[in-house]
C-alpha cells in the first residue's frame, strides 16, 4: 500500500522519510532520489532526466511510470511512503490506473511558507554517497564536512539547489504539483500537516497521521479495509 507524501522542495519530505525507516521500519521510495542515481550512474534513464533534474524541470512521466513499476515491484503487501510523486495530474492518475496494484491509502502533505522553503533549501547539503541530507545551521552533521549516517566525506550542495534552479522548482510546484495536492483535497484522502515547526514535531504528527491510514503496519502491511483513494 501506498502513502504518499507530498509538499513543496525543501518541505522536508525527504528528513521525515528518513525518519519514518529509521524509526518505524516504513520503506520509501523518492522518486528524485531515484532519478539522481540514474544520473549517477549513466544510465541511459539518467541521460534523458539530467538537464532537466539540473535545470529544475520534471522529467516525463512515462520516465518516472518506468521507474515506479521497476521500484515498486514486490512490494505489493508492504506500506511504501512515496516521496516526490505524483508531480502533475497524469501521474496522479497514473498512480490509480497503471500501478493499481499499489493501493494508495492515503496522502499527507506538508506545508511550508515560501520563504522558509527557501531559506531551507539555500542551505541544504546532501551525502554524495548514501544521500542524507543536512542543513548547515538548522541540521548541521556532528563533524563538518561528513557524513553521520555512513562516514562518507562527500557532503555538497545539489545543483539544483542552485537559487535560480529552486525558483523553477517552486514554480513547477505551484503550476504542476498544486493541482494533484487540490485534486486529493477535493477527494478528502489528505491529510496536511503544518511543516513549519522543529523536525520532532513535525514527525510525531506525520508518524501518527501514517499510523491512522495504515492501520499500524510497517514493513509487511497487515490487511486492513480502510477507504482508499
Ligand atoms: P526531489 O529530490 O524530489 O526534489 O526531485 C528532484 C528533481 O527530480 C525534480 O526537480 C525533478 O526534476 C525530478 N523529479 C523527481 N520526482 C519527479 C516526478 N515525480 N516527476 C518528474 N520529475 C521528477
Amino acid at each position: 500500500m501506498i502513502i504518499v507524501l507530498t509538499g513543496a522542495p525543501g518541505a522536508g519530505k525527504g528528513t521525515q522519510a528518513d525518519l519514518l525507516v529509521k524509526r518505524d521500519g516504513y520503506k520509501t521510495l523518492s522518486t528524485g532520489s531515484a532519478l539522481r542515481k540514474h544520473i549517477q550512474a549513466g544510465t541511459p534513464i539518467g541521460k534523458v532526466a539530467e538537464g532537466l533534474v539540473t535545470k529544475g524541470h520534471l522529467v516525463p512521466d512515462d520516465v518516472l511510470l518506468k521507474i515506479l513499476e521497476e521500484e515498486l515491484k514486490g512490494t505489493e503487501t508492504e506500506v511504501v511512503l512515496l516521496d516526490g510523486y505524483p508531480r502533475n495530474l497524469n501521474q496522479a492518475k497514473d498512480l490509480e490506473t497503471a500501478l493499481v496494484k499499489h493501493r494508495v491509502k492515503g496522502v499527507v502533505a506538508l506545508e511550508v511558507p515560501k520563504d522558509e522553503l527557501i531559506r531551507r533549501i539555500s542551505g541544504r547539503l546532501v551525502c554524495s554517497k548514501c544521500g542524507a541530507t543536512y542543513h548547515e545551521t538548522m541540521n548541521p552533521p556532528r563533524v563538518k564536512g561528513v557524513c553521520d549516517n555512513c562516514g562518507a566525506l562527500g557532503l555538497a550542495r545539489r545543483a539544483d539547489d542552485a537559487p535560480d534552479k529552486v525558483a523553477t522548482r517552486l514554480e513547477v510546484y505551484e503550476n504542476a504539483t498544486k493541482p494533484v495536492l487540490d485534486y486529493y483535497k477535493s477527494k478528502g484522502v489528505c491529510r496536511v500537516i503544518d511543516g513549519n515547526r522543529g523536525t520532532e514535531d513535525v514527525y510525531q504528527d506525520l508518524h501518527t497521521a501514517i499510523e491512522h491510514l495504515t492501520g499500524g503496519a510497517s514493513r509487511t502491511s497487515r490487511s486492513v479495509e480502510q477507504p482508499q483513494v
